[in-house]
């Protein structure tokens, strides 16, 4: 094994001088950081790079890069206060949440190293009665140099969704962060060099949007793509020019229905939490919520009085500011559109943004037809839809074009309602539990786009299985040659009415 040192070892492209752009915190306007533009000649050396690192990184037994994801789980979780405040710096959050954001994404990647070898290890498979004759086994094999691009509003659970599941599958990884947390990106990946100083394992390239698009046209063998659906698609474009495979982890916005039989106070915690926290920059944020009428005023109330206790504030508030300045006119487009086809405001509204904060802001009696209903906020906002029954709010739930996770209150049909949602994941009686249990794939169908990470669905997505047969003996049957018999036609034939043909 050669260990470079860390002169030798080209991490970050600095072959000539590059164009930089400045990170700005959200919190103050400060410029926290600058980083450099890489050009589609850049990302390519950084591909070719990644590449043959992977002939190392394959080779390794599943125990062998188990140990080393394992050691950078451990030097993330030591260092997750100082990522946390990072995270804090560059995209606003607070720093308690940014700490939990980091402890929910070490659950995927320790359950992605556990599992690796029992998910994607070579196995056998039983044959058929026609193919009795055949060992047949299957293995899950790496693509090879993996592209991930990743977004802002989680830049540690997010892009590690794809990273711990395709290191562990035996990918290379070459990572594009997001603009606005370019810093957390580079923390990642240094964290990593720290204990695989071998070969340019995971390395970073930074950019902005132009920067992700030359990975896509790159050599990379898939794309693992996390942001909003209007980017997605560019990136599927680009990615078609060479059959690329993606990933495709989109927008949402997702409702939580509210039953007759439902705890509301339970129901209305989770829709605070689910549609403020984090300024309500979640895919999974609850964005809508469909109450039955029954429980309809108790349900607003109860939300009035939780939401007025959240602010965002720069210094101690529950949440923090917009981080993208210009999402802030979205969630000004969406409130206004929203009164003007004659929903109501029941808390903040348009005063209630201020500069790049924006408070909870609460609306009623909002049209299907608006854009707060229909289209992703990205903001601390939440409609509020009195349906007369359960089948209302599951229409409803399903009329939207995106379908990333739901969440469901009722104390009774809990199971019977989520099962008639249309999202690639629902929570009942709880925000997003769907979310954090490891062994539960993540992602959405529609709008949302397709593909998963976490548990076995999201090892497999970063590989593709290779089906194997052995001959054990000669077929007593041999059907796949010329030298097939009328004896052998006549036997098979009788043999697939038999197998088949009482059907
Ligand atoms: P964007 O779509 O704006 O950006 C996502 C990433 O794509 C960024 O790294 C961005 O780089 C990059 N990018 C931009 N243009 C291109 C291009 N032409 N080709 C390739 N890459 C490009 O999303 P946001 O960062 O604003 O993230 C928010 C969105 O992400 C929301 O819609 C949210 O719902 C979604 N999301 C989905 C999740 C899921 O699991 N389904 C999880 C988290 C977020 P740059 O920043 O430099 O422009």
């Amino acid at each position: 094994m050669t260990v470079q040192t860390d002169a030798q070892r080209p991490r970050i492209v600095k072959t000539k001088t590059l164009p930089t752009f400045d990170v700005h915190s959200p919190l103050t306007g400060a410029v926290v950081g600058s980083y450099p533009i890489h050009e589609a000649s850049d990302v390519d050396a950084a591909v070719a790079r990644a590449r043959a690192a992977g002939e190392w990184w394959s080779a390794l037994t599943f125990a062998e890069r188990a140990k080393r994801l394992d050691a950078w789980r451990g030097e993330i979780a030591r260092g997750a206060d100082e990522l946390a405040l990072l995270i804090n710096t560059e995209m606003g959050k607070p720093v308690s949440d940014g700490k939990l954001e980091i402890a929910m994404a070490l659950e995927h990647l320790a359950w992605a190293t556990r599992n690796a070898e029992k998910v994607l290890g070579h196995r056998s498979v039983s044959p058929s009665l026609l193919t009795l004759n055949q060992a047949a086994s299957v293995e899950f094999l790496p693509y090879g140099v993996v592209g991930v691009i990743g977004p802002w509003n989680y830049p540690i659970f997010t892009p590690l969704g794809s990273l711990s599941f395709a290191l562990a599958g035996g990918n290379t990884v070459v990572f594009k962060p997001s603009e606005f947390t370019p810093g957390v990106g580079h923390w990642l990946a240094d964290a990593f060099d720290r204990v695989v100083p071998e070969h340019p394992v995971l390395q970073v390239i930074t950019g902005l949007g132009d920067t992700g698009a030359a990975l896509c046209r790159s050599a990379v063998d898939k794309i693992g793509f996390t942001g909003s659906t209007t980017t997605g698609k560019k990136v599927m474009a680009a990615c078609a020019e060479n059959l690329t495979p993606v990933l495709m982890e989109c927008g949402g916005k997702d409702a939580l229905v509210v039953d007759a039989d439902a705890d509301v106070v339970a129901a209305a915690d989770a829709a605070v939490w689910g549609g403020l926290s984090n300024a309500g920059q979640t895919c999974l944020a609850v964005e809508r919520v469909y109450v039955h009428q029954s429980v309809y005023q108790r349900f607003v109330s109860e939300v009035v009085k939780q939401s007025a206790k959240v602010r965002a504030d720069a210094d101690d508030g529950l949440i923090g500011p917009i981080t993208m300045p210009s999402q802030v006119e979205v969630i000004r487009a969406h409130i206004t559109d929203a009164i003007a086809k004659g929903g109501r405001v029941v808390l903040g509204g348009l005063d209630a943004i201020v500069g790049n904060f924006v408070q909870p802001t609460i609306l009623v009696d909002v049209p299907e037809d608006s854009l707060a209903v229909a289209e992703e906020t990205f903001g601390p906002t939440l409609t509020i839809t009195k349906v007369t029954s359960m089948d209302e709010a599951v229409g409803l739930v399903n009329a939207n074009r995106y379908g990333l996770g739901a969440t469901v209150f009722s104390r009774k049909n809990g199971e019977a309602i989520a099962r008639r949602l249309r999202t690639g994941g629902v929570a009942i009686n709880a925000f997003v539990a769907y979310a954090t249990v490891p062994s539960l794939p993540l992602g959405g169908v529609g709008d949302s786009g397709f593909g998963r990470v976490h548990g076995p669905e999201g090892l497999k997505e970063f590989t593709f299985p290779r089906a194997m047969t052995r001959q054990r003996f000669p077929s007593p049957l041999a059907l796949t040659t010329f030298a097939r018999s009328a004896r052998t036609d006549a036997i098979a034939g009788t043999l697939v009415k038999f197998l088949h043909g009482r059907n």
